[in-house]
This record gives C-alpha cells, sequence and structure tokens, in this order.
C-alpha cells in the first residue's frame, strides 16, 4: 500500500478510468449451447472480431469469457492505436530489412486502416481521434534511432513522420524530458472500453452468441469434432479459435510457451486547470519513448486528464503502489502535475513474443491470435479477422503473420511463468538509466 495519501483524490478508485464510461459485464451472455460452428475462447477484440467476421459470413459462432465481458485488456488498454510503428526489433530499418519484414509492415498499416474502417462502418461511437504520436528520445544517442526508423516508415508506410528537434519539442510536449522525437501523423487515440462495448454489441447483433464467466477446462477432438468443456457445460463445435493473448493458460500449452505475459499499470489524474491541460500535448496527440523500459501517455477525451501508462512493475502489484511509482515518472516527465492526484490506477497483461512480432497459428487443429507485444487495439483486432478469413478460406491465410517462425521462449522448462522477468527488467531500466545519463 502506498502510504503518500496526498496522491490519491478522495474519489480514488483501483480500477480503469474507462469503466466509468462503460463497466465490463454480463450484458447479451447466454446460456451456452450444445452444438455451434465455431467456437471462440477469449472475448476481447480478437475474439470478438472473428466472430464478427464469421458471423456475417453466415457461420454460428459462440464466443465465451472465463470473466465478463471487457475485464480483460481490451478495455484496460491506453487506448493508443498504431500502424506499425511499435512493430518489433526483426523490423527496425536496419541493413537487413528483407521483403518479408516489409510485408509485415505494410499488413500492420493495414491494420490500422482495417480499425478506423471498422468503426466507421458499424458507428461505433468510441471518441476516435486520429491526432498522430510523438515518440521521445530519451536519450540524445537514441534519435539517430529515431530517425532512421522515421525515414523507414515513410518510405514503406508514409506515414507522415517527421523530426523534433529538442528545441522546437514544445510544439508537441510541454516538457523538457525528451531530447527531441520523431512526430508520426498516422497515428491515434480512442476510448478502449467504448470500442470494446460497440465491438460487442455489434457481435450481438450480427447473432453471435455469447457467454460470460464461462472458463473453458478443456477441448479434446480434432477439426470438425471438437468437445469443448467449459466451467458451465458442454460444447461441440467444428473449430476452435484461442483468442486468450496474455490471459493464455494451460489450455493450450504450446501457445503459452511461446508467451510471457507482462502487467503494464495505467494511472488516470483528476480533472486538471484548463490553461495546465492546455499546454501538455498541445497537438493532442498520443506519446511514447525510445527506451527499452517504454512509458505512454496521452489525454482522455475531453482533453482535462492525463493518462499515464507503463512498466512500473514487470509482475502484478497492487494498484496503489504502481500508482505511485507511475505518479513519480509522470511528474520526472511533467513537474508541473506534481499536485495532480491520482483517481484511477490499474493494470492489465499483455502478451510478448521472443520475436516481438504477433502471431497467428494452429494449436492440434485450434486456429489463434496471440502476441500483441502492448500494441493490439488495431493488431488484435486485424489478426482476429484474418483468423476468421483463413477459416472461411478453408485453411489458406493471406496474412504473413500465418508464414513466420513463432519460437517458443528459450528459458528451459517454460510454462508461462516468467520468474525471470524482475531480472531482466532490472538490467534493461539500468541501461535506460546509463544511457540517459550519459548521452
Ligand atoms: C494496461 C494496458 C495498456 C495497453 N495499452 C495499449 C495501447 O495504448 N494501445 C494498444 O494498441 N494496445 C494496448 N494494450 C494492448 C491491448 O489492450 C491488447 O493487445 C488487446 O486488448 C488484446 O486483445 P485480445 O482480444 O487479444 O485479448 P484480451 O482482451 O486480453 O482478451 C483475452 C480474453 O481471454 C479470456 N480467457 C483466457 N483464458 C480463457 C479460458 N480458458 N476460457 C475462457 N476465456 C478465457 C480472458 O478472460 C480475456 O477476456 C494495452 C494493454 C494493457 C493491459
Amino acid at each position: 500500500m502506498n502510504t503518500d495519501r496526498a496522491l490519491f483524490h478522495p474519489d480514488y478508485k483501483p480500477e480503469p478510468y474507462w469503466w466509468e464510461a462503460a463497466r465490463p459485464g454480463t450484458q447479451f451472455s447466454t446460456d451456452l449451447p450444445a452444438d455451434t460452428e465455431i467456437f471462440v475462447v477469449g472475448s476481447g477484440y480478437s475474439g470478438l472480431s472473428a466472430a464478427l467476421e464469421l458471423a456475417r459470413a453466415g457461420r454460428a459462432v459462440t464466443v465465451v469469457d472465463a470473466q465478463a465481458f471487457g475485464e480483460a485488456a481490451s478495455s484496460r488498454s491506453g487506448g493508443g492505436v498504431s500502424g506499425g510503428v511499435n512493430l518489433g526489433k526483426g523490423i527496425s530499418g536496419g541493413p537487413g530489412q528483407d521483403a518479408q519484414a516489409e510485408a509485415l509492415l505494410t499488413e500492420s498499416a493495414a491494420a490500422y486502416d482495417h480499425v478506423i474502417a471498422l468503426i466507421e462502418k458499424e458507428g461505433i461511437d468510441c471518441n476516435l481521434e486520429q491526432r498522430g504520436r510523438f515518440i521521445g528520445a530519451n536519450a540524445p544517442k537514441h534519435l539517430p534511432g529515431l530517425v532512421k526508423k522515421a525515414e523507414m516508415l515513410n518510405r514503406v508506410l508514409g506515414v507522415g513522420a517527421t523530426v523534433v528537434a529538442k528545441e522546437d519539442q514544445r510544439s508537441e510536449i510541454g516538457s523538457d524530458f525528451y531530447h527531441g522525437g520523431v512526430a508520426i501523423e498516422r497515428a491515434a487515440k480512442l476510448h478502449p472500453a467504448l470500442y470494446y462495448k460497440g465491438l460487442l454489441e455489434t457481435c450481438h447483433a450480427a447473432g453471435v452468441s455469447l457467454t460470460a464467466h464461462c472458463e473453458v477446462t478443456a477441448i479434446d477432438g480434432k477439426v470438425g469434432g471438437f468437445k469443448v468443456q467449459t466451467a458451465k457445460s458442454e460444447c461441440r463445435a467444428e473449430q476452435v479459435i484461442i483468442a486468450t493473448n496474455g490471459y493464455t493458460g494451460g489450455l493450450t500449452p504450446d501457445l503459452r510457451k511461446r508467451l510471457v505475459p507482462i502487467s503494464s499499470q495505467i494511472i488516470v489524474t483528476e480533472e486538471l486547470p484548463q490553461d495546465l491541460a492546455d499546454e501538455l500535448i498541445p497537438k493532442g496527440r498520443t506519446i511514447s519513448e525510445s527506451a527499452r523500459i517504454t512509458s505512454y501517455y496521452r489525454l482522455t477525451p475531453g482533453n482535462r486528464r492525463v493518462m499515464y501508462g507503463g512498466r512500473a512493475r514487470f509482475h502484478h502489484v497492487d494498484a496503489d503502489v504502481s500508482a505511485g511509482l507511475l505518479h513519480g515518472m509522470m511528474t520526472a516527465r511533467w513537474p508541473q502535475l506534481k499536485d495532480a492526484r491520482i483517481t484511477h490506477s490499474w493494470s492489465g497483461f499483455v502478451a510478448m513474443t521472443t520475436d516481438s512480432l504477433p502471431h497467428i497459428g494452429l494449436e492440434k487443429g485450434m486456429h489463434y491470435a496471440a502476441g500483441c507485444n502492448g500494441s493490439g487495439v488495431a493488431m488484435m483486432t486485424y489478426l482476429g479477422h484474418q483468423v476468421a478469413r483463413r477459416i472461411l478460406q478453408d485453411g489458406k491465410s493471406d496474412s504473413g503473420f500465418a508464414n513466420i517462425d513463432f519460437p517458443p521462449v528459450p528459458v528451459p522448462l517454460y510454462n508461462g511463468n516468467p520468474w525471470f522477468l524482475p531480472i531482466i527488467g532490472g538490467y534493461y531500466r539500468l541501461r535506460d538509466k546509463w544511457e540517459r545519463g550519459n548521452g
């Protein structure tokens, strides 16, 4: 428990700010059918997106979730929408840049277009604002790498990236913390829980069967004849989609060996005086950084509160503890927020992969989409759609994310418990600090 109570607003809640507008629940939840064509495990963006595509194609689809609808990462995120900007270290624009890497980058840009088009087509009211992103250089030596990345993103994706010198930085952010950076026009932000709610409502309207608080405990059989056991009852299905991402458990042990669940934490401040809020992010962009352990932040809809996210700790910690740590990180960037009190603090799990790329694939005949690497609003929506297309095309995938190796985590006997994270995280933190202090 953080003892500095002055940090906390009297209305403080250890839960997502987004839930004030759209709380997780069981609306549309129905009894589990005995039979379905396609059974989807997990009702986040990827599961719902897959289900929508399949239902629209006339298939009988059932989605279940172990929790309430909207309780996991999809309604806990920062709501930053990017298309390729965050793609992994394999696609950094270095000399070895090859055709496959460029194809994946291009597909990531397609993921951005896909989510924007989906929101517009379905009329989902989720405070979508296409205002771009600023990526700050945490150390002077990081800027050349960002410039190189900006050139590559412009060449391959035409994202409208421009270099921002340190002396011009205040046009992007009311802070002198960074050593310049890069502004990318082709990025957006949205209200993640309202986007989730809209997607859930759209699935319901399209005829998807939805069951909450229904953990899947075992799946047997093969394509055409799966038997799915859940905490409620049993269901027979022709095809199964695993859409469990950062919450993947022992149901799919092979997939679990390939994913590292990492806790990501967020705080939101009380409403700030208008003039103070106005100077923080003048262009209303989302902010991220060049450091290994990065923060991501933005203003919430209405532009009066700051939402600040980062890896205060790599494992799950009490929301009161991460709140204090994140407040310290936020005020290092914006000292003018030292008196801003926290109204909400929460965390959720993202799924990292060893190649920093998301993947779609098959385990024992079951389709999956996984590995958002902390950036899944656009990507997991898109990959859910791609998994559905694969089923509709009798197993043929148009996505490059289906054709890349998906290596297991190279730790002997790894089974989904990332005991090594505090060690790696501590090392990264030290390197970030050293580089910042040594140019
Ligand atoms: C704090 C935080 C901040 C983030 N910020 C951003 C951001 O700014 N921008 C961005 O693009 N991305 C962000 N992300 C990542 C993004 O939220 C995720 O990539 C995305 O929501 C993943 O969606 P999903 O459908 O794959 O998984 P999830 O939304 O995690 O859904 C998986 C579901 O599977 C269910 N499940 C697991 N096992 C079972 C089982 N056995 N039976 C039934 N159900 C099961 C879980 O209950 C869960 O509901 C953030 C994530 C977090 C946690």
